[in-house]
């Protein structure tokens, strides 16, 4: 039976009110305090005017006062719309009329309405509406091929699947799970109800980028036993410091490919910890299948996505979406308890994209991954079928980035790829063509910087005469030169 997050929270407090439920820099809440800050916050929205069913972004750094949001936001029957508080300005003005915000948490934007999240006076005598398991919990933005971003509707009835009773990994009261993710990120959605509706600690790392080179003391100081990073940190982590994972029961990790080297590696240093690849979607909250890597498994060339997460479907479609047989590669389609309700906003892209199974009638979302499903279930990742790709675990559709090149005055047209600098990193590079005389690349990424995200902002700028063309009249990205990584000029 499904549930809500508010009322599978309620019950925790109930039950442990006195547990730790989030601590931080700045200090810690127990449940009952949680429970009764958040009471108080969505009295107080209540009373600025948001109702059932409205948005309220939330725009805060890592700290007790963004879960108190979260919650509280929750609470009031509203769905959450994360907001990177790094983010430009332009960029978040967007998304708040886009979410049709009724009020933001967090830092001051022109046009909205402002609260803060100031610990509570006394008990919240407002009422609380009804929260319904099908009520949209939280909106999420990933990157859009067409140029903009979209927006993913998820209710309450899916996380409450994702993270009640997981059967990818054990969390306890005894628990403690590390919040390190972008709050922007689903990443974030396990790491923070996973906790709380597990009666666990979610421990809130502190504002701002954590280098590898600290994560093991944070993780020893708060005890941390559960910890996500995305492959990328994951690999970072296991070469600048093997031996930070120690003391963790469980680490998972995933977003993209994980390394089978890396795997090797931190299973000899550290041989009594639980590894995990999360494989998911945004669209099928943060994680559809999982796999626990065994001790002594033999990992050949990938580590598997694994297995479906409990009321989680994945099928094997061929290109006329029919499933195919075991071992048989083909698209990944997601079904179950854990699909969006759809992008926010965007009825054509959520016919597209969510779809009835031919053979059952029943709703799938179409990841773009391409997989194979073994006779035992478990599911190997084989890569994507359209352009879409991972930079440093962010989803990136080119389309978005070559969009807002191409705003540029300057810019006829563009391209987006990434290319492996000398050094091993993956970077974003950006192919442009002039349109007229003068291009300042200076200026061009100025540009990027004040629109885009910087995970979006191109490393490398190369000018081209033209860009090349495949046959069926689409920009071949593989065919664009491999920049001169040793002039100067393409960085500005
Ligand atoms: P998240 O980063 O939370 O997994 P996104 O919506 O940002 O979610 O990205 C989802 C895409 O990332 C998937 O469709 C897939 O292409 C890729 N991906 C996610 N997890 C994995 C994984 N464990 N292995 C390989 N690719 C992955």
């Amino acid at each position: 039976m499904s549930t809500t997050v508010t009322d599978a929270f309620r019950c925790r407090a109930a039950r442990t009110p006195d547990a730790v439920a989030l601590s931080a820099e700045q200090g810690s809440l127990s449940y009952a305090e949680l429970d009764r800050w958040s009471d108080a916050l969505a009295g107080e929205l209540a009373e600025a005017g948001v109702l059932p069913g409205d948005r309220v972004a939330v725009c805060l750094e890592r700290s007790p006062q963004l879960v108190v949001a979260l919650l509280g936001v929750l609470k009031a029957g509203a769905a959450y719309v994360p907001i990177d508080p790094e983010d430009p300005g332009s960029r978040v003005s967007m998304m708040l009329a886009d979410a049709d915000v009724s009020l933001v948490i967090g830092q001051f934007f022109a046009g909205f309405t402002t609260l803060k999240v100031s610990p509570p006076a006394g008990r919240s005598t407002v009422e609380l509406p009804a929260v319904a398991p099908e009520d949209l919990a939280y909106l999420m933005y990933t990157s859009g091929s067409t140029g903009k971003p979209k927006s993913v509707m998820i209710e309450h009835r899916n996380i409450t699947n994702l993270v009640t009773g997981p059967n990818y990994v054990d969390v306890t009261p005894g628990d403690r799970i590390l919040q390190l993710a972008p709050v922007a990120f689903d990443a974030a959605t396990f790491e923070i109800w996973g906790a709380l509706l597990n009666g666990a600690r979610v421990v809130l790392a502190p504002p701002g980028v954590v280098q590898a080179e600290e994560l093991g003391d944070l993780l020893r100081s708060n005890e941390i036993s559960v910890l996500w990073l995305t492959a990328a940190l994951f690999h970072r982590q296991i070469d600048v410091d093997v031996a930070a994972f120690k003391g963790l029961h469980t680490v998972m990790t995933g977003g993209d490919v994980v390394s089978v080297p890396h795997v090797r590696q931190l299973r000899e240093a550290v041989p009594e910890l639980q590894i995990v690849n999360g494989y998911g979607p945004t669209e099928t909250t943060t994680f559809a299948t999982c796999h626990r890597i065994g001790a002594d498994e033999d990992l050949g060339g990938a580590v598997p996505i694994g297995t479906q997460l409990q009321n989680v479907e994945v099928v094997v479609v061929d290109a006329e979406g029919k499933p195919v047989e075991p071992g048989t590669p083909g698209e990944l389609w997601i079904g179950g308890a854990q699909v969006a309700r759809g992008y926010w906003k965007r009825p054509d892209l959520t016919d597209e994209k969510f779809v009835r199974g031919g053979w059952n009638g029943e709703r799938y979302y179409r990841t773009g991954d391409q997989g194979r499903k073994r006779a035992d279930g478990v599911v190997e990742f084989l890569g994507r079928i359209d352009d879409q790709f991972k930079l440093r675990g962010f989803r990136i559709e080119p389309g978005e980035v070559e969009n807002a090149l191409t705003e540029h005055p300057q810019v006829r047209t563009a391209a987006v790829s990434l290319r492996t600098h000398p050094s091993g990193d993956r970077r974003l590079i950006a192919w442009v063509v002039k349109s007229g005389e003068d291009l300042d690349k200076r200026v061009l990424k100025a540009h990027m910087r004040a629109n885009m995200p910087e995970h979006m902002v191109p490393a490398g700028f190369v000018v081209v005469d033209e860009l090349p063309i495949t046959n069926n009249g689409k920009t071949d990205r593989k065919a664009l030169p491999e920049p001169d990584w040793t002039s100067k000029s393409l960085y500005v």
